[in-house]
């Protein structure tokens, strides 16, 4: 039997600040990791007890196109042989088609699962698994929140930090400005802040009271697959094993009883809060504060306190 292929994972960094699924491709990777992005040595502390041998490179240019070919320099005077693991967060989903084409390898996107000679990807948004036979190095995305993270007892990590010009590109790109993305629209895989609606809101107006007072906290909305089917919201807000994989550190629940299937792709919130009129549902015994009370009346009387213009 052939062994697992030999991975590295690569991470893109912000402000020292891994993206989803970031330690779960340096789990993969059975630790090893390249860091590349801004203020890398925070990055190296979140990820101790997770990564024991890492890479970095300080980059101030998060543009795809050069933290790829820059990724690419760092993995051919590292470990050249390896196969690269990339988070499929929005910067790793970036980042990696760059990264691959820099090295010359196939990209496969959106793995759920590597194995010694095949890598299995989810395709229509989850409902099917893609097997695709890997021979040689490539470079994979992996989809956050499925595989887990593996924490080790032995914190000690090597660190070597890579320094390595960015490529000139012939033309110049001048970055003006780097702004926080907007919750009500960023991907919800990374909203630290989510509000969330469930079939005790009851009617399409809810939702879009919901939005307003999710942007009002400065969160993103979402919502479970019963609300979807209504047509109520589009399926990328939808959370759960059959919709987006999210881990955020607040989530406000509104009329959600916590199915498997919803909670499942919940990640592990901080905090929670839940409003609900059955206090024994699976939402409410998650909760941190449960509020047992009609979700459209504790959402109207939010809405009065913060959004700006008080809804009728
Ligand atoms: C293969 C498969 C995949 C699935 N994938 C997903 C998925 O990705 N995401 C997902 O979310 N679901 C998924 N589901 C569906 C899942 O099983 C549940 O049916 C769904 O999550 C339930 O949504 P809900 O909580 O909105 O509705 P319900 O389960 O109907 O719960 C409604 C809740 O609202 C409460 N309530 C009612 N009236 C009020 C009120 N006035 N005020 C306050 N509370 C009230 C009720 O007490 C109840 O707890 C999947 C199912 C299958 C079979």
């Amino acid at each position: 039997m052939n062994a697992v292929p030999a991975l590295i994972a690569v991470v893109p960094v912000r402000d020292g600040i891994l993206p989803a699924g970031g330690l779960e491709s340096i789990s993969e990777a059975r630790g090893i990791a390249l860091l590349i992005g801004s203020d890398c040595p925070a990055a190296v502390e979140s990820a101790r007890g997770v990564a024991r041998r890492v890479f970095t490179v300080e980059a101030t240019d998060q543009s795809p196109a050069i933290l790829g070919r820059v990724a690419a320099e760092a993995i051919r005077r590292s470990l050249p042989d390896h196969s690269v693991v990339v988070p499929a967060s929005p910067d790793g989903r970036d980042l990696a088609p760059h990264l691959a084409l820099a090295l010359g390898r196939p990209l496969h996107s959106g793995a759920i699962e590597i194995r010694a000679d095949e890598v299995r990807l989810a395709r229509q948004g989850g409902l099917a698994i893609a097997p695709v036979r890997v021979e040689g190095p490539f470079v994979a995305t992996l989809q956050p929140g499925i595989r887990g993270v593996d924490f080790v007892a032995d914190t000690t990590l090597e660190h070597a930090p890579l320094s390595i010009s960015a490529p000139t590109t012939g033309h110049s790109v001048v970055s003006v400005e780097v702004r926080p993305p907007d919750a009500s629209t960023m991907d919800l895989a990374e909203a630290p802040r989510i509000v969330g609606g469930g079939a005790g809101l009851d009617s399409d107006a809810r939702f879009a009271m919901l939005a307003e007072v999710a942007a009002s906290l400065d969160a993103s909305m979402g919502v479970t697959r019963v609300i979807t089917d209504r047509g109520w919201a589009t399926h990328e807000r939808q959370i759960g094993t059959t919709g987006v994989v999210v881990d955020p550190r607040l989530y406000i629940a509104f009329g959600i009883s916590g199915a498997v299937q919803h909670t499942s792709g919940l990640g592990q919130p901080a905090h929670i809060i839940s409003v609900n009129t059955d206090p024994h549902c699976p939402m409410m015994q998650m909760a941190d504060l449960a509020i047992v009370a009609d979700a459209n009346e504790v959402l109207v009387a939010l809405a009065h306190e913060v959004t700006p213009v008080s809804p009728s």
